[in-house]
């Protein structure tokens, strides 16, 4: 697959405090890029830089195999995490008035039609729930029928019906041969929608991989849940951890059959039994649990 855009050694100092410390890699052009890690492990400051609204302390961007230039502007579309709509303008004005921004538009009516805005089309862009803003801001970015989209949290706030719906959209638009890249603090999301990952923290690129590859890496064990009333009766040697989380008890293992048999044994009641496979959510946890336990501890 041909390279789309690619960064080598981007770095953005703040005084003291290496924000982006000389990441690299590649985007393949049509797939679906996550870029993942904790807050402030900066991923907003490297999207910004390739987006040209912050300027990289040193490194290089690359769109196409050249260096990133007014090529890039016009054919890349950006959903901020925050865009403040002007009060009493409609949905149509604004979409019209972000068509004089680009030498190529598509049409007002198909992107409405894309994004499910055609019924909100005269309403005010202000008075739209959060779902349809954030179409709103989906159909802005895709106004120059771009081939990059880049999506910084789109789903933040939303409800789990309108996330699943906004996910739908970005199916299509994938469909469509576009490359994205997407921001996302939900891990489900990655999981849905991303073909290659790159988790950052604090600055640096600690994995990258599809997230099978990086399950596959990372976990050779599922996990069982149970009541923690349970705990009391569990045999020992059953598991390669055992974990307690609020009100319940996760066993980490990788005979599940054996542990499951060893549990009937021990007259553990399984009424509250549930099997689960390793989760990105848990890799997260795994590869940047150390700085959440450091930052509870500086609170605590
Ligand atoms: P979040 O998930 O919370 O959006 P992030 O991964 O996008 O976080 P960044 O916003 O890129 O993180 O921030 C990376 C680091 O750079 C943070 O420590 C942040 O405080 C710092 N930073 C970002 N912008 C500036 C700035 N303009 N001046 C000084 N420090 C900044």
């Amino acid at each position: 697959m041909q390279t789309i855009l690619e960064i080598r050694n981007l770095s953005k100092t703040y005084g003291n405090l290496k924000a982006v410390d000389g990441i690299s890699f590649k985007i393949p052009a049509g797939i679906c890029f996550g870029l993942l890690g904790p807050n402030g492990a900066g991923k907003t400051t490297t999207i910004e830089m390739i987006e040209g609204i912050t300027k990289p302390s040193s490194g290089e961007i690359f769109y196409k195999g050249k260096l990133i230039d007014n090529q890039f502007s016009q054919e890349a579309g950006i959903q901020f995490q925050s865009t403040a709509l002007m009060d009493f303008v409609t949905v149509r004005e604004i979409l019209k008035l972000f068509t004089s921004f680009y030498e190529k538009t598509l049409p007002i009516e198909q992107l409405a039609r894309q994004c499910n805005l055609d019924s909100f089309l005269d309403q005010y862009a202000t008075k739209l729930s959060g779902g349809q803003r954030q179409r709103l801001l989906l159909a802005l970015a895709l106004i120059n029928d771009p081939q990059i989209l880049f999506l910084d949290e789109p789903t933040t706030g939303l409800d789990p019906q309108a996330r699943r719906h906004f996910w739908q959209l970005i199916e299509s638009i994938k469909q469509q041969g576009k490359t994205i890249v997407l921001t996302t603090h939900y891990m489900d999301e990655a999981e849905a929608l991303c073909d290659h990952l790159v988790i950052v923290d604090q600055g640096n690129i600690i994995e990258q991989g599809s997230p099978q590859q990086l399950l596959g890496r990372h976990f050779d064990t599922i996990c069982i849940q149970l009541d923690d009333t349970e705990i009391s009766r569990l045999p020992s040697g059953i598991a390669v951890s055992v974990q307690q989380i609020n009100d319940q008890i996760q066993i980490e293992t990788d005979r599940l059959e054996q542990t499951l048999s060893k549990l009937i044994e021990a007259g553990v009641n399984l009424s509250s039994l549930r099997i689960r496979n390793r989760t990105l959510e848990d890799l997260f946890l795994k590869l940047t649990g150390s700085q959440l336990r450091e930052t509870l501890q500086e609170a605590l």
